[in-house]
């Protein structure tokens, strides 16, 4: 099939790489020049396990194209992908200007049949938006063109983004149209071999199922931040805890790890636009407002820590800090909780000394008038004259440290893990000071 993919960013560069790597072909168009002349000669900005070369092998077999021409982009695919960003408006509404835009370029530009495909995650009643948008554009040029505009929502996770959309536990596509199914079907053939993970809904329901998936996930970590809160004061180890519980298959011990809070470019966002959404609907979700006030809470647990440890803030410490991404295996720094123990640091006046294994560079760049703020290439160069050590994500390297040279390194062999990383008693025996989350007699 020929298809176009607007947005050349996680969702869309993943999307249109595995697609032609399937056999499509596929044209993906970003308005950032610089960015499509980057990914025209396979350069990939973004850090994503397996991106750069899936990315270049589809380039050079010809399958795969980038362009920053949005009316070559709708001429080219049959299937019209929308994988543009949005981000949370003012009142944590989704800002739907990105894809407003696309929709008018298709509605601007096409001169034959489109299937329009949702792909970014967008409040219900976006295909509505995106009908009434083409179909204005299409009035205004007096065409009749036939189109469809249907939800196919994404659930991958950064860092493992490909083996998700390759393996993807099912594909959801909203529609009621039996040619929109047909066509959605022969798209995602290729990883729709192994059993039927195509799910058909309507389309309503298929945008609500993403905002609820995240919902779901972003409530299991604040309800175990919670339970780690809890168990900080009642003098128990939030860690046996979770092993507890997690034996319960309705519960499960997937995604419940106690931690220093959610980040990243998705579950804060959703979690907001699906409030607006209930609230702009006249029904006040308490759940999912007390989930983003558990989150906000537990992303100062850091700094908090630190203050209690020290008997004060941090002035003129240094201070290492080890992960900056807002999980391993990327180098997304969208509301990470390091930014926010980064500023808390900075006001402060402490110095700071971090290290992240993929996410320094885009650090450096966002703190550059912060000369208090040192990148360092390697996780034993951020511990040099440190007094103590924050853990903001947990790299698996991380976990392999010799905690005897650590002690060493240290000034104050104190150590604020907030992924529950390193094993307190191992600490204890090495002559740290160690608090992690919810690891019984903390704060
Ligand atoms: P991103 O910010 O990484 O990329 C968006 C891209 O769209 C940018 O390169 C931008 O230049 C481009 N763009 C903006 N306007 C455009 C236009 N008019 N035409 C063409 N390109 C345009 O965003 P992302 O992380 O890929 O997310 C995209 C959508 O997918 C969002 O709605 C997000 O919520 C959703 N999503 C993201 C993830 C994730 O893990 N990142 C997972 C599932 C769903």
């Amino acid at each position: 099939m020929k298809i176009t993919i607007f947005g050349s960013g996680y969702v869309g560069l993943v999307t249109g790489g595995c697609l032609a790597d399937a056999g499509h072909r596929v044209l993906c168009v970003d308005v950032d020049k610089a960015k499509v002349d980057a990914l025209s000669s396979g350069k990939v900005a973004i850090y994503e396990p397996g991106l750069e070369s899936l990315i270049r092998e589809n380039l050079a077999a010809g399958r795969l194209q980038f362009t920053a021409d949005a009316q070559q982009g709708v001429n080219f695919g049959e299937l019209a992908f929308i994988a543009v960003g949005t981000p949370s408006g003012l009142d944590g509404e989704a800002d739907m200007t990105f894809v407003r835009a696309v929709a008018e370029a298709i509605g601007q530009h096409m001169t034959d049949y489109k299937l329009v495909i949702n792909k970014s995650t967008v409040p219900v009643g976006t295909a509505d938006l995106v009908t009434t948008i083409i179909q204005r554009a299409l009035q205004e040029r007096q065409k009749h063109i036939d189109f469809d505009v249907c939800s196919n929502p994404e659930f991958l996770k950064e860092g493992a983004a490909i083996g998700d959309f390759k393996r993807a536990a099912r594909i959801i596509v909203g529609t009621d149209s039996d040619r929109v199914e047909a066509l959605m079907r022969e798209c995602y053939a290729p990883y729709n071999r192994n059993r039927d993970k195509m799910m058909f809904m309507g389309v309503r329901a298929a945008e609500l199922a993403k905002y609820a998936a995240n919902a779901m996930l972003a409530t299991k970590i604040s309800f175990m931040n919670e339970i780690a809160n809890i168990a900080e004061r009642l003098n128990a180890d939030v860690e046996e805890v979770r092993r507890g519980i997690g034996s319960d298959p309705r519960i499960g011990y997937d995604f419940i790890y106690p931690g220093c809070g959610y980040g990243g470019s998705c579950f804060p966002k959703d979690v907001k636009a699906l409030n607006r959404s209930a609230h702009m609907a006249g029904y006040h979700p308490a759940l999912l407002y007390a989930v983003e006030e558990v989150n906000h809470r537990q992303k100062q647990v850091l700094y908090t820590k630190l203050m209690y440890a020290l008997g004060g803030p941090p002035r003129d410490m240094r201070i290492a800090v080890w992960g900056l991404a807002f999980k391993p295996n990327t180098d997304d720094l969208r509301e990470a909780p390091s930014l926010q123990l980064i500023d808390q640091l900075l006001a402060a006046g402490a110095h700071i000394q971090a290290y992240d294994p993929e996410a320094g560079t885009a650090c450096a760049a966002l703190y550059a008038a912060a000369s208090a703020l040192t990148i360092c290439e390697s996780s034993h160069a951020a511990l040099q004259r440190a007094d103590a050590l924050v853990i903001c994500t947990e790299w698996p390297e991380f976990r392999s440290v010799d905690l005897m040279v650590l002690a060493q390194e240290l000034g104050r062999r104190l150590v604020i893990d907030g992924r529950n990383v390193f094993d307190p008693a191992r600490c204890a025996a090495a002559g740290l000071t160690y608090y992690g989350i919810g690891r019984a007699a903390e704060v």
